[in-house]
C-alpha cells in the first residue's frame, strides 16, 4: 500500500515557515503585501481569491483586494495594474484568471511588473525558469517539487514522466524536475504507448484534467505518483487524474485529491510574496 503524501500537512509547514520569516521582516520594518485583483462574477475564482486572502492572513502577509465588475474595460484594468506596479507598499500582484472574454489575458500578464509577478506568468519569469536565471518559481510546479522533496525522495537520476504539457503545469514542472537532475519525459495527448512510458517512471506527475488518465497497470511498485488534476466525477465529487483507489495499492507513494497538490499552490504563492518583499526591500 502506497504512502499517502499529505499536501495539507506539508503546506501548513511551509506557511508556518513563511509566517516566522514574515515576523522577522516586520521587526525590520518590512511588511509584505499582496494585491489580489478579481474581475467579474466567476464563482470558482471568488473561492480561490478568498482562500488566497485567508492564507495571507494566516502568514501575516497583508492583502489588498480589488474586486472589479464584469464590465471593467481592458484599459481600466491595465491602469489599475500600472498603479499597483509603482505602489511601493505592494510587493506582489495577482490577477485571478480567467478574465472576462473582452479582456486580453496576455496583455494583462505582460503589464504586471516581473518583480511583482508572484504567479510567475510573465515571460521574463518564465524565461528565467528555463535559463536558470533569477525569478519567481511557478506556484503549482514548485509545490509539486516540495511535496516530493519534503517526503524524503531524491530526484537526482530518477526517470520522471510528466503527463501534460500546459504552460501552467506540465512544462514548468518538467523544467523544475530537470533542474533537480531528473531524466524527464513529457507526454501529451499524442504520445504513443503512454502505459509503456509510465511503467519506466520512478516519479510520475499527472496533469491532464482527465479522470483515470493513470491506472494501476501503468505504474511500477516503486513509483511516486503526483496527481495535479482537479475534476468532478459523476457524483460531483472532487477527484484527480489518477485512479487513486487502485494505484495506491501498487505505487510507493501517492498524493490524494483533495489534500495533495491543491493546498501547495497557495503555500508557494505565500512564499513568493515573501521573496518579493525581500527582493524589493
Ligand atoms: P490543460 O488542459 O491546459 O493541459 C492538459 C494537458 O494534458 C495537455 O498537454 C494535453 O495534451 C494533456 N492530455 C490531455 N488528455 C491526455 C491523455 N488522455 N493522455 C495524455 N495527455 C493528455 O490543463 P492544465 O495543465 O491547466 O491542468 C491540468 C489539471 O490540473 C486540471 O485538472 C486542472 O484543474 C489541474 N490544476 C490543478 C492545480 C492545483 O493547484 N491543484 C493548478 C493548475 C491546474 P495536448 O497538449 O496534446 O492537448
Amino acid at each position: 500500500m502506497a504512502k499517502i503524501i499529505d499536501g495539507k500537512a506539508i503546506s501548513s509547514e511551509i506557511k508556518q515557515e513563511v509566517k516566522e520569516e514574515t515576523e522577522q521582516l516586520q521587526k525590520n520594518g518590512i511588511f509584505p503585501c499582496l494585491a489580489v485583483v478579481l474581475v467579474g462574477e466567476n464563482s470558482a475564482s471568488k473561492v480561490y481569491v478568498n482562500n488566497k486572502k485567508k492564507a495571507c492572513e494566516a502568514c501575516g502577509i497583508a492583502s489588498l483586494s480589488y474586486e472589479l465588475p464584469e464590465t471593467t474595460t481592458e484599459a481600466e484594468l491595465l491602469e489599475l495594474i500600472q498603479k499597483l506596479n509603482v505602489d511601493k507598499k505592494i510587493n506582489g500582484i495577482l490577477v485571478q484568471l480567467p478574465l472576462p472574454k473582452h479582456i486580453d489575458e496576455t496583455k494583462v500578464i505582460l503589464a504586471i511588473s516581473p518583480e511583482k509577478d508572484v504567479d510567475c506568468f510573465h515571460p521574463q519569469n518564465v524565461g528565467a525558469l528555463h535559463t536558470g536565471g533569477k525569478g519567481f518559481l511557478p506556484c503549482t510546479p514548485a509545490g509539486i517539487l516540495e511535496l516530493i522533496k519534503r517526503s524524503g525522495y531524491d530526484i537526482t537520476g530518477k526517470e520522471c514522466v510528466v503527463i501534460g504539457r500546459s504552460n501552467i503545469v506540465g512544462k514548468p514542472v518538467s523544467m523544475l524536475l530537470l533542474k533537480e537532475n531528473g531524466t524527464v519525459t513529457i507526454c501529451h495527448s499524442k504520445t504513443k504507448n503512454l502505459p509503456e512510458v509510465c511503467k519506466r517512471a520512478d516519479i510520475i506527475v499527472v496533469a491532464t484534467g482527465k479522470i483515470n488518465t493513470l491506472t494501476k497497470d501503468m505504474v511500477k511498485e516503486s513509483a511516486i505518483v503526483i496527481d495535479v488534476g482537479m475534476n468532478r466525477n459523476e457524483e460531483g465529487k472532487l477527484c484527480g487524474d489518477v485512479d487513486f483507489e487502485n494505484v495506491k495499492q501498487k505505487a510507493e507513494a501517492i498524493t490524494p485529491v483533495p489534500g495533495g497538490v491543491g493546498p501547495m499552490t497557495i503555500a508557494m504563492l505565500m512564499k513568493n510574496c515573501l521573496t518579493a518583499a525581500k527582493n524589493q526591500a
